[in-house]
């Protein structure tokens, strides 16, 4: 049986991993535009391994980050790589949030995150010495990775277990004869399957496209900027920090992250990227622009959300307005503490009538598997989101 994956960023490579590991005999394929892995989303998150607070009960973002984060804490541990549970606040800066913490504490409860406690100020300046806020959630269980070097880790298994990962291979149109699903490389060569997943991030409607399914939903990117606290400030946050989530989006609001390599980031925001791919300021790319354009569920989402979207810009064009933001959690903070961060850009499906996907979209036909929508936290979940594909599939 041969099987291809095309996209090795920590999903794709999670589930080739997965499928190395149950099925013998399978001969299997990873397919990267890349020189390397994990060049995208993989290797621009936050680094936040979730316990599961957020997303609604039984929903597939549920089951598979609560799934996901216990699969990875055992991988890391057994690989060595470093996996640090630093636990997380989720912040009510005004007794307004209440009733969206009590929303997010009753969700966190039904998907039964671990260790959960809900504090006072007093408790919460235990914890975080230098956040204000009426009431808080923690979640002790939280913890932060570098999701690169598990991506790394997993390509090395795949290749361990007699699979290849080849880097520099774009797939540029996908075809299905009678019995074979047949890829055909940027390159020119082509490479013949009996079962095929795709997991192109950024690219996941393009990709659907190119073989002959719907493009709906369609991807719309996000550019999720930071800004990193000098190092000599960086005592102001120990661990993660976020505010009470507006229910109406999947970002979670600007928020404080400390990296595995004692760095502390404060966003990302979420504004409409120019590119996919691009992550200098200057990045534009006029066919994403137009893709974008294009889209009837974009126009429609933007209509009903351009008072977010024009705030996200100007979030983006002021550090003065972007540190307000996060000085709601530490007032403390002062715009001389921080310096320009990294850049992410996130793939968010969008439904032609201009919802938001909320939950991971998976569909599968004939041999076929597309991962159309993986957000965040799809890398807490990637091996249990491997586990949920290669179940699917019938080998
Ligand atoms: C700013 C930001 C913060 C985030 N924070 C977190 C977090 O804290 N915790 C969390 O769990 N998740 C987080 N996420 C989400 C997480 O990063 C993604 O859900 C996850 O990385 C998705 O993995 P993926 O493999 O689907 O996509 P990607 O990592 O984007 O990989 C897709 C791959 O497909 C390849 N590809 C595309 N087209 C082709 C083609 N034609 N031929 C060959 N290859 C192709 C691309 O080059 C790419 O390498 C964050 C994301 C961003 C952007």
């Amino acid at each position: 049986m041969r099987v291809g994956v095309v996209g090795a960023g920590i999903v794709g490579l999670a589930i080739a991993r997965r499928l190395g590991e149950r099925v013998g005999g399978v001969e299997l394929t990873v397919l990267e535009k890349e020189l390397q892995v994990g060049a995208h989303q993989t290797g621009h998150s936050s680094g936040v391994v979730h316990a599961g607070v957020y997303y609604v009960p039984g929903s597939l973002k549920a089951t598979l980050c609560r799934r996901g984060a216990e699969l990875l804490a055992a991988y890391c541990d057994q690989r060595g790589i470093t996996y640090s549970e630093c636990g997380k606040l989720v912040v009510a800066r005004a007794p307004g949030e209440l009733a969206g913490l009590d929303e997010v504490e009753r969700r966190a409860r039904a998907n039964g995150v671990p260790g959960l406690r809900r504090l006072g100020p007093l408790e919460i300046g235990a914890i975080e010495p230098y956040v204000r806020g009426v009431s808080a959630l923690h979640s002790p269980r939280t913890a932060i990775v570098d999701f690169q070097a598990v991506a790394r880790a997993y390509a090395d298994d795949v290749r361990a277990a007699g699979g290849s990962v080849r880097l520099g291979f774009k797939v540029s149109a996908v075809r299905r004869s009678a019995s074979e699903l047949l890829v055909q490389g940027a390159c020119g060569e082509q490479l013949a399957f009996d079962r095929l997943i795709i997991c192109a991030g950024l690219q996941a409607d393009r990709l659907a496209s190119l073989a002959g399914c719907d493009p709906e939903p369609r991807v719309v990117p996000f550019r999720g900027e930071y800004h990193r606290l000098v190092a000599e400030r960086a005592h102001l946050v120990r661990g993660l920090i976020y505010p009470v989530p507006n229910p109406a989006y999947p970002f979670l609001g600007v928020h404080f992250t400390r990296r595995v390599d004692g760095a502390v980031d404060i966003g990302p925001n979420a504004v409409l990227a120019l590119s996919r791919e691009g992550y200098s300021r200057a990045a534009f790319d006029a066919r994403d622009v137009l893709d974008t354009l294009r889209s009837p569920g974009f126009r429609r989402m933007i209509r009903r959300h351009w008072r977010m979207a024009a705030a996200q810009v100007h979030s983006s064009l002021s550090t003065r307005e972007f540190i307000a933001r996060a000085r709601q959690l530490i007032p403390e903070l002062a715009i001389g503490d921080v310096v320009p961060g990294p850049v992410g850009v996130r793939a968010q499906a969008i439904d032609p009538d201009g919802s938001l996907v909320e939950d991971f979209r998976i569909t599968s036909s004939r041999g076929l598997v597309l991962i159309r929508n993986a957000p965040s936290p799809a890398a807490t979940s990637s091996l249990a989101i491997a586990e949920h594909v290669s179940g699917q599939l019938d080998l």
